[in-house]
């Protein structure tokens, strides 16, 4: 079967010009919406994370600061850098590159940052507000996938939706969000067993593994929605968690890496920094 692309670049194209006229709108009362990344060490990949952030804020009128912080810095000094970013009404949003060094807990550095300008949505209150179905800054990779389906044009609701992987960060909240669409959703692990058997019932195959070129056509459903998630770089190239070439002609609709997901994660982070400054408008 013919084998259609879900173009992450278009759709973000499509989107930002959305953002960037409510980006204007903002400014027109006195809003500059601005977002600050903290960066901790050199992680070379970290870097470019946070340049493409940094250069996509820029392209929609975001104001973003990057605060770059050495290697050695203590728990304590990262902390007061949260809390000054929390008391400052200039900032709508802050992001902490990750991963951090390991002498630094990711988990008590993201439920130090303000939830309302979490624009990650890794805090425990939005990711409990997700889970309640009252989604306030949800996270953008789920968020994106979302969005990357329903440009299909397919109907979410009543498909049965297989999920690979279950990190707080891409499996378990874009699971959430497909039962909020109402779609069935099986959620699949490393623990999983005949995982190709499950993952073949899925009219929609989300996978998040970060194990490359590890999911070929026998995982796949003819005429699935395949969302690749997984990034790795191996031997310098970008590779995703699905044999590309194996799923066409077997999928229905399917993401590209480089090209899906990524530059939508982008996009989700400049709407979420753009609800939170609108967010603080009205508080
Ligand atoms: P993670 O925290 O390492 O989680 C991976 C998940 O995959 C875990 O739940 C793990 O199961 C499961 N898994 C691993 N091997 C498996 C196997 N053989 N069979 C079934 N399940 C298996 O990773 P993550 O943060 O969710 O990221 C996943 C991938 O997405 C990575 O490649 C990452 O780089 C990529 N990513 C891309 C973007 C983007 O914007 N493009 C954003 C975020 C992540 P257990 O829980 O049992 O260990």
């Amino acid at each position: 079967m013919e084998t259609k692309i879900i173009d992450g670049r278009v759709l973000s194209d499509q989107l930002r010009k959305s953002i960037k006229q409510k980006v204007c709108e903002l400014r027109q009362n006195n809003i500059i919406p601005g977002l600050t990344v903290i960066l901790v060490g050199d992680d070379p990949a970290s870097q470019i994370y946070v340049r493409n952030k940094k250069r996509a804020c820029e392209q929609v009128g975001i104001n973003s600061n990057v605060i770059r912080l050495d290697n050695n810095i203590t728990e304590y000094e990262l902390l007061g850098k949260i809390h000054d970013l929390n008391e400052d009404t200039s900032v709508h949003g802050i992001l902490v590159q990750l991963p951090l060094p390991s002498h630094l807990s990711s988990e008590k550095i993201i439920n130090t940052i303000d939830p309302s300008k979490d624009v990650d949505g890794f805090h425990p209150v939005n990711a409990g507000k997700l889970l309640a179905g009252q989604p306030y800054l949800a996270p953008c990779t789920p968020r994106g996938i979302i969005k990357l389906i329903e440009s299909t044009g397919e109907d979410i609701s009543g498909k049965h939706a297989v999920v690979i992987g279950r990190s707080n960060i891409v499996g378990k909240p874009v699971s959430i969000m497909l039962l909020q669409k109402n779609a069935t959703v099986t959620i699949c692990h490393s623990k999983t067993i005949e995982l190709d058997k499950i993952a073949r019932q899925g009219d929609i195959l989300v996978v998040a593994m970060g194990r490359p070129q590890s999911i070929t056509d026998k995982y796949i459903k003819t005429g699935a929605i395949v969302i690749d998630v997984g990034t790795s770089r191996v031997n310098g190239k970008l590779l995703g968690d699905v044999v590309f070439e194996d799923a066409k002609g077997k999928a229905g609709w399917i993401t590209p890496v480089p090209g899906g997901v990524g530059p939508m994660t982008i996009t989700m982070l400049l709407e979420n920094t753009i609800l939170a400054a609108q967010s603080s408008s009205v508080l």
